[in-house]
């Protein structure tokens, strides 16, 4: 017996999520575990990518690289990001 569904059923609960502004969300630094708007992160574009960085420890908290054809988003140095519910 199929005891799971697709990732389709995600659908309704990711849209609450990503539909905000990401910048107003709580980011918690992996390395340090300082909490913040990711719009207080330290952010720098001098290379290929996006990076931003923790304002604390400056571990690398996201990274962003766009092509052509796509884009990648890694937040593998967050511990978690928060988004308050919408009214
Ligand atoms: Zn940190």
């Amino acid at each position: 017996m199929n005891d799971h569904v697709d990732g389709n059923m995600l659908a309704g609960a990711l849209w609450q999520v990503f539909r905000p502004d990401i910048t107003t969300a709580e980011a918690r630094c992996a390395g340090c575990g300082m909490t913040g708007p990711v719009a207080g992160l330290h952010v720098y574009t001098a290379a290929a990518g996006t990076v931003g960085r923790c304002p604390n420890c400056q571990q690398v908290t996201l990274q962003m690289v766009q092509s052509t054809h796509a884009m990648w988003l890694s937040t593998a140095g967050l511990s978690y990001l928060r988004f308050p519910n919408q009214g």
